[in-house]
């Protein structure tokens, strides 16, 4: 099943406000508001257009697998461990 990660929105809202992910079937769309708010919502990447793994299992066992991980510091803003 895909992984589709969600870019945070302008929206005080407790889902949204600092991104997340969401596991949805081959068969979904892709989520473009937010469940909780109505916001619309941007994906940031999906298992299928990056090589990059979301949740490893570990970051030594990707690093290990030859994939390089980045961690999330802030809005939009990520740091290459
Ligand atoms: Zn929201």
């Amino acid at each position: 099943m895909p992984i589709y990660e969600y870019e945070p929105c302008a929206g005080d809202c407790r889902i949204c406000k600092k991104g997340f992910t969401l596991n949805r079937p081959l068969s979904a769309p892709p989520l473009e508001k937010c469940p909780l708010c109505r916001q619309p919502v941007r994906k940031l990447l999906s298992s299928f257009s990056t090589p990059n793994i979301i949740k490893p299992l570990s970051v030594s066992q990707a690093k290990n697998a030859g994939f390089a991980i980045f961690k999330k510091v802030g809005q939009g803003e990520y740091e290459r461990q």
